[in-house]
């Protein structure tokens, strides 16, 4: 069977075209996924009985199932998914207000870039999620929400390093996007990378108008290869060059992420490391406060760390934020999804 999430709108459409069904109905199904949530063909109750029948032989909506599903007192959510194959991922949603609800998904089993302190990283990369694998993250966590609830950001910045997945990333990301698809407006998309030139500059082409976060963690290559080993063969200075040409093509201003590591790479010379390299650049930082991962041997900074850290970027002439903790009570936060 196919699975329907995994399916373009064009290559619908051709089904039924294929069937000498009338194309509308094509985007009529889209419509009862995306928009009307429902779960199964049953709900569609605009179509006819018989079609809904033919397409429920064809295809099944989803292909995974929800493994656990956990929910902190600040309204975050996460689910563990199983998939078809029996892997298993996380995603996550965030919620502000009731017109503000941010998804955080994954990209991959797993990542096999290798990030020292990183739990996804832990185990290596094991596949590549597919297009579908990716949507149903995104309609799983929706009908997790109120019906006056709306679906405004979604962050790739789950389990998996995105760039590394864009044949499938990009196609999910246009049905969240499309009109169709969830609505979401290509502005409030943002893709974070370890920080892949080719993917980079592919997205810099396509001028995408996506939000771009390059997790940097270091400004200069010898920590940073410690902290990230898939720097070893890149360098910033291959990445600041994407990056720069990635603000040219699309006139969108990319932040740099920084996991501040307590002891590791808050050292007031790190942060003046940070300005020399970012100074005269259109660039936002995002100061992460580690959230501490089992077994693993680094330590949360201390929050007087952290804003003598954020001073010395600010004072340097640095637009600085630092991520508010949401969800580490469930293990939501930032790097502690695993499988
Ligand atoms: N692979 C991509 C996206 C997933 S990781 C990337 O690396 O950008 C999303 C963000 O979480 C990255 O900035 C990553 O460095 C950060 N992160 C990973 N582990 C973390 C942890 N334990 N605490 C805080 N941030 C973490
Ligand atoms: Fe992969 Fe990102 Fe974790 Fe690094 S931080 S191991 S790139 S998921």
């Amino acid at each position: 069977m196919l699975h329907l999430l995994d399916q373009s709108a064009e290559t619908l459409q051709s089904w039924f075209t294929a069937h000498d069904l009338p194309g509308y109905r094509a985007a009529q199904v889209q419509r009862w996924l995306f928009e009307k949530r429902a779960r199964s063909f049953d709900q569609m109750t605009d179509l006819p009985l018989e079609l809904r029948n033919q397409l429920a032989e064809e295809f099944r909506i989803w292909s995974a199932g929800v493994a656990a599903h956990q929910e902190a007192d600040d309204g975050t959510e996460k689910l563990l998914l199983e998939l078809a194959d029996g892997q298993r991922i996380e995603c996550v949603l965030l919620r502000d207000d009731r017109e503000h609800c941010n998804m955080c998904i994954s990209s991959q089993v797993g990542c096999g870039m290798g990030c020292v302190f990183c739990a996804t990283g832990l185990d290596g990369v094991v596949r590549n999620l597919t297009t579908g694998e990716i949507v149903e993250q995104m309609l799983q966590l929706q009908r997790l929400l109120d019906p006056a609830e709306r679906l405004s950001h979604v962050v790739v910045m789950g389990m998996g390093e995105p760039l590394a997945n864009l044949d499938h990333v990009l196609p999910a990301l246009a049905l969240a996007t499309a009109r169709g698809g969830l609505g979401i407006s290509v502005r409030r998309v943002t893709i974070s990378t370890v920080g892949l030139p080719a993917g980079i500059r592919r997205l810099a082409e396509m001028n995408c108008q996506y939000h771009l976060a390059i997790s940097l963690h270091a400004a200069d290559d010898a920590l940073r290869t410690q902290l990230v080993p898939a720097n070893r063969n890149v360098g910033i200075a291959a990445i600041m060059a994407a990056a720069d040409e990635y603000f040219e093509k699309t006139g969108r201003r990319v932040t740099f992420e920084y996991v501040v590591l307590g002891g590791t790479n808050d050292r007031p010379a790190d942060a003046a490391r940070l300005v020399a390299l970012l100074h005269g650049r259109p660039a936002l930082v995002n100061l992460i406060p580690y959230n501490p991962v089992e077994g693993l041997p680094y330590h949360a900074p201390s929050a007087a760390s952290v804003s003598r850290f954020a001073d010395i970027l600010t004072d340097g002439g640095l637009t600085v934020a630092v991520r508010h903790r949401k969800g580490d009570r469930i293990d939501a936060a930032c790097g502690q999804l695993r499988r």
